[in-house]
C-alpha cells in the first residue's frame, strides 16, 4: 500500500518569519504521516528555520532543488550535502521551472538524482509536459524519456524510494488544472515506465503525484485515480488552512 503524499512547493515566495509562522500554525493539525505524509518545499533560505522550527512534527521539510555536486567552486548553488546536514530529507529536481528558467537538461536532473541519494535525500523528480506536447504526436515518448533519463543508473532499490510528479506545465499556475482523466493518465504512464524499467512490485511502491493549480476543492477528484498517490501543490500551499485543507483531504 502506497502511503499519500501531500507536498507543497513554496517557490521563491514567503520570508524566513512567515515560514516559520506557517509551521507554528499547522504543527498538532497535520495528518499522521501513517496515513499521509505530508511536506513543504520551500528556499534553502527559510530550511534551517523551518528544521527548528518543525521539531518532531511529521511535516517533511524539502528544498525546491539542490546542485549535482556536494562541495566545491559552485558559486551560488544549494549542496545537498550541507542541505542533509541541516536536516532536510527530501529534494524537488527538475521542476519545469527549472527546466524552463534554468535551462536543466534530462542529464543535469539525473546528475542531481544521484546527488541526492548520495546524500540520503529522498528526490521528488517532476515531469513536464507542455500543452504543444500534449496535444503532439511524440506526447507519450516525451513523458516516459523524462522518467528513463532522470533514473539512468538508478538502482531498484533507490527506486523504489523515488517520488515522481506529473506536472503539465500548461496547468502550473494558470488555474486551469488537469481533468481528472488527464492527471491519470500522465500518472499511469509514469507508473508504467517504471515498470518497464524495474518491475511492477517496484512501480507499485513509487509514489506518482499530480501537480498543476491543485486547491481544495479540485483534489478530490484527483486524489481519487487509481495512479494519484497525493499532489504537489503551488499557489494553494502557500496560507496555513489550504495546505491543511489539502493534507487532511484523504
Ligand atoms: P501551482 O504550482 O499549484 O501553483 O499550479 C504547482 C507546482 O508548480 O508545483
Amino acid at each position: 500500500m502506497r502511503i499519500p503524499f501531500v507536498a507543497g512547493n513554496w517557490k521563491m515566495n514567503l520570508s524566513v518569519a512567515e515560514a516559520v509562522k506557517f509551521l507554528q500554525e499547522i504543527k498538532g493539525k497535520l495528518p499522521d504521516p501513517k496515513t499521509t505524509e505530508t511536506c513543504i518545499a520551500a528556499s534553502p533560505l527559510f530550511l534551517e528555520s523551518m528544521v527548528q522550527e518543525n521539531g518532531d512534527s511529521p511535516l517533511i521539510i524539502s528544498a525546491e532543488n539542490c546542485f549535482y555536486e556536494d562541495e566545491g567552486a559552485y558559486t551560488g548553488e544549494t549542496s545537498p550535502k550541507a542541505l542533509y546536514e541541516m536536516g532536510v530529507t527530501h529534494t524537488i529536481i527538475g521542476h519545469s521551472e527549472r527546466r524552463k528558467y534554468f535551462n536543466e537538461t534530462d542529464d543535469i536532473i539525473n546528475k542531481k538524482v544521484h546527488a541526492a541519494f548520495r546524500n540520503k535525500l529522498t528526490p521528488i523528480i517532476c515531469c513536464d509536459e507542455t500543452m504543444s506536447r500534449r496535444e503532439s504526436a511524440d506526447r507519450i515518448s516525451w513523458v516516459v524519456s523524462q522518467v528513463t533519463n532522470a533514473l539512468q543508473s538508478v538502482t531498484p532499490e533507490q527506486a523504489e524510494k523515488i517520488i515522481v510528479a506529473y506536472e503539465p506545465s500548461w496547468a502550473i499556475g494558470s488555474g486551469k488544472t488537469a481533468s481528472s482523466d488527464e492527471a491519470e493518465e500522465g500518472c499511469y504512464l509514469i507508473r508504467q515506465t517504471i515498470a518497464d524499467l524495474y518491475g511492477d512490485d517496484i512501480a507499485d511502491q513509487v509514489r506518482v503525484l499530480y501537480g498543476g493549480s491543485v486547491n481544495d476543492e479540485n483534489a478530490d477528484d484527483i486524489l481519487s485515480q487509481t495512479d494519484i498517490d497525493g499532489v504537489l501543490a503551488g499557489g494553494a500551499s502557500l496560507k496555513p488552512d489550504s495546505f491543511l485543507n489539502l493534507a487532511n483531504f484523504l
